[in-house]
Protein backbone atom coordinates (compact mmCIF):
# COMPACT_ATOMS: atom_id res chain seq x y z
CA UNK A 1 0.00 0.00 0.00
CA UNK A 2 1.29 3.04 -0.63
CA UNK A 3 1.93 5.83 1.77
CA UNK A 4 -0.01 8.82 1.61
CA UNK A 5 2.40 12.33 1.60
CA UNK A 6 4.19 13.19 4.96
CA UNK A 7 1.69 16.15 6.51
CA UNK A 8 3.55 18.90 9.27
CA UNK A 9 4.04 17.27 12.63
CA UNK A 10 0.81 18.00 15.00
CA UNK A 11 0.81 15.84 18.00
CA UNK A 12 3.63 17.08 20.75
CA UNK A 13 4.33 13.36 21.10
CA UNK A 14 6.28 10.59 19.39
CA UNK A 15 4.47 9.48 16.23
CA UNK A 16 3.32 6.16 16.67
CA UNK A 17 1.35 3.58 14.44
CA UNK A 18 0.55 3.16 10.90
CA UNK A 19 -2.98 3.93 10.23
CA UNK A 20 -5.51 2.97 7.09
CA UNK A 21 -8.89 3.31 5.88
CA UNK A 22 -11.12 0.44 5.05
CA UNK A 23 -13.70 2.46 2.90
CA UNK A 24 -15.80 -1.10 2.47
CA UNK A 25 -18.98 -0.95 4.74
CA UNK A 26 -19.13 -4.79 4.71
CA UNK A 27 -15.69 -5.69 4.73
CA UNK A 28 -14.34 -6.81 8.06
CA UNK A 29 -10.17 -6.72 7.92
CA UNK A 30 -10.07 -10.00 10.04
CA UNK A 31 -6.50 -10.46 8.50
CA UNK A 32 -3.86 -7.86 7.98
CA UNK A 33 -3.14 -5.70 4.84
CA UNK A 34 0.50 -6.00 4.88
CA UNK A 35 0.98 -9.87 6.71
CA UNK A 36 -1.88 -11.65 6.69
CA UNK A 37 -1.89 -12.46 9.95
CA UNK A 38 -5.15 -12.53 12.14
CA UNK A 39 -6.13 -8.88 13.17
CA UNK A 40 -7.18 -8.28 16.57
CA UNK A 41 -9.42 -5.15 18.36
CA UNK A 42 -7.78 -1.84 19.70
CA UNK A 43 -10.07 0.38 21.55
CA UNK A 44 -8.39 4.16 21.23
CA UNK A 45 -8.82 7.82 20.75
CA UNK A 46 -8.96 9.12 17.82
CA UNK A 47 -8.17 12.76 17.48
CA UNK A 48 -9.39 13.92 13.96
CA UNK A 49 -9.68 17.46 12.84
CA UNK A 50 -12.63 18.70 10.56
CA UNK A 51 -12.71 21.53 8.54
CA UNK A 52 -12.82 24.32 8.72
CA UNK A 53 -11.77 24.58 13.03
CA UNK A 54 -13.11 21.22 14.45
CA UNK A 55 -11.08 18.67 16.82
CA UNK A 56 -12.78 15.84 17.33
CA UNK A 57 -11.79 12.94 20.20
CA UNK A 58 -13.12 9.77 19.28
CA UNK A 59 -13.01 6.63 21.53
CA UNK A 60 -13.03 4.13 18.54
CA UNK A 61 -12.16 0.35 18.24
CA UNK A 62 -9.64 -0.32 15.26
CA UNK A 63 -8.64 -3.78 13.97
CA UNK A 64 -5.13 -3.61 14.69
CA UNK A 65 -2.56 -5.63 13.32
CA UNK A 66 0.29 -6.05 16.49
CA UNK A 67 3.47 -6.74 14.39
CA UNK A 68 2.81 -4.02 11.76
CA UNK A 69 1.87 -1.99 14.76
CA UNK A 70 -1.03 -0.95 12.13
CA UNK A 71 -4.28 0.30 12.92
CA UNK A 72 -7.22 -0.08 10.63
CA UNK A 73 -10.45 2.46 10.80
CA UNK A 74 -13.91 1.53 9.21
CA UNK A 75 -14.57 4.79 7.09
CA UNK A 76 -18.29 4.20 7.39
CA UNK A 77 -18.36 3.30 10.83
CA UNK A 78 -16.24 6.48 11.76
CA UNK A 79 -18.40 9.30 9.30
CA UNK A 80 -21.45 7.82 10.92
CA UNK A 81 -20.30 8.55 14.63
CA UNK A 82 -19.00 12.09 12.96
CA UNK A 83 -22.45 12.74 11.57
CA UNK A 84 -23.95 12.06 15.15
CA UNK A 85 -21.69 14.45 16.58
CA UNK A 86 -21.96 17.01 14.36
CA UNK A 87 -25.70 17.01 13.87
CA UNK A 88 -26.07 18.03 17.46
CA UNK A 89 -23.43 20.67 17.22
CA UNK A 90 -23.00 21.97 13.69
CA UNK A 91 -25.10 19.98 11.45
CA UNK A 92 -23.39 22.71 8.53
CA UNK A 93 -19.93 21.13 9.00
CA UNK A 94 -21.59 17.57 7.98
CA UNK A 95 -19.56 16.34 4.80
CA UNK A 96 -16.27 18.73 5.35
CA UNK A 97 -13.59 17.48 4.68
CA UNK A 98 -11.88 16.07 7.72
CA UNK A 99 -8.76 14.40 8.51
CA UNK A 100 -7.63 11.20 11.17
CA UNK A 101 -4.86 13.05 12.30
CA UNK A 102 -3.46 10.61 15.40
CA UNK A 103 -4.19 9.45 19.00
CA UNK A 104 -4.74 10.64 22.20
CA UNK A 105 -3.10 9.28 25.68
CA UNK A 106 -6.26 7.95 27.16
CA UNK A 107 -5.40 9.58 30.27
CA UNK A 108 -5.76 12.94 28.53
CA UNK A 109 -8.76 11.69 26.76
CA UNK A 110 -12.08 13.77 26.63
CA UNK A 111 -14.51 12.33 23.91
CA UNK A 112 -16.30 14.86 21.76
CA UNK A 113 -16.21 18.06 20.35
CA UNK A 114 -12.89 20.55 21.20
CA UNK A 115 -13.24 23.98 20.17
CA UNK A 116 -10.42 25.64 19.11
CA UNK A 117 -8.99 27.06 22.58
CA UNK A 118 -8.59 23.35 23.66
CA UNK A 119 -6.01 22.82 20.89
CA UNK A 120 -3.39 24.24 23.32
CA UNK A 121 -4.38 21.73 25.89
CA UNK A 122 -4.82 18.80 24.07
CA UNK A 123 -1.41 19.18 21.59
CA UNK A 124 0.99 17.55 23.94
CA UNK A 125 -0.96 14.52 24.74
CA UNK A 126 -1.36 13.87 20.66
CA UNK A 127 0.32 11.21 19.00
CA UNK A 128 0.67 11.49 15.12
CA UNK A 129 0.41 8.07 12.81
CA UNK A 130 3.84 7.55 12.22
CA UNK A 131 2.67 6.18 8.82
CA UNK A 132 -0.66 6.98 7.12
CA UNK A 133 -0.98 4.82 4.22
CA UNK A 134 -3.83 5.24 1.23
CA UNK A 135 -7.38 3.35 1.96
CA UNK A 136 -7.40 -0.17 1.38
CA UNK A 137 -8.40 -1.52 -1.91
CA UNK A 138 -9.91 -5.24 -2.66
CA UNK A 139 -10.38 -6.54 -5.89
CA UNK A 140 -13.77 -7.76 -7.40
CA UNK A 141 -14.73 -11.09 -6.78
CA UNK A 142 -15.02 -13.32 -9.80
CA UNK A 143 -12.90 -15.42 -11.89
CA UNK A 144 -10.59 -14.05 -14.54
CA UNK A 145 -7.68 -15.34 -16.71
CA UNK A 146 -4.64 -15.75 -15.05
CA UNK A 147 -2.27 -13.11 -17.25
CA UNK A 148 -5.06 -10.10 -16.40
CA UNK A 149 -4.59 -7.81 -13.47
CA UNK A 150 -7.67 -7.89 -10.81
CA UNK A 151 -10.03 -5.60 -11.07
CA UNK A 152 -10.48 -3.04 -7.90
CA UNK A 153 -13.90 -3.34 -5.77
CA UNK A 154 -14.47 0.49 -6.27
CA UNK A 155 -15.63 1.17 -2.81
CA UNK A 156 -19.24 2.84 -2.01
CA UNK A 157 -19.32 6.68 -1.11
CA UNK A 158 -20.36 8.38 1.92
CA UNK A 159 -23.80 7.84 2.98
CA UNK A 160 -24.07 10.04 5.72
CA UNK A 161 -21.18 12.15 5.87
CA UNK A 162 -22.09 14.53 2.81
CA UNK A 163 -23.98 17.93 2.43
CA UNK A 164 -27.21 17.22 2.43
CA UNK A 165 -29.38 19.12 0.10
CA UNK A 166 -31.01 21.41 2.30
CA UNK A 167 -27.33 23.29 3.55
CA UNK A 168 -26.23 23.37 0.08
CA UNK A 169 -30.07 25.47 -0.45
CA UNK A 170 -28.83 27.77 2.76
CA UNK A 171 -25.65 28.18 1.13
CA UNK A 172 -26.37 29.47 -1.78
CA UNK A 173 -28.52 31.60 -0.72
CA UNK A 174 -26.39 33.48 1.73
CA UNK A 175 -23.97 34.27 -0.81
CA UNK A 176 -26.41 36.08 -2.68
ZN1 LIG B 1 0.42 -7.12 9.89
Amino acid sequence: MLKTKKKPQFGGMAPKHNFTLNPYPDLRVSRCPFCEKKTGQRKIPLLIHVDPMYLIALNYTCRYCKTCDLLVGNKHAIEHLLAKIFYETDSYAVGNEYLIIGTVEKKDWREGLHRPKDLAEIQPHVSDFAEYYEEIRVSRPGWYPADQELPMLEPPVSQEWVKTQFDSQRSNSTKK
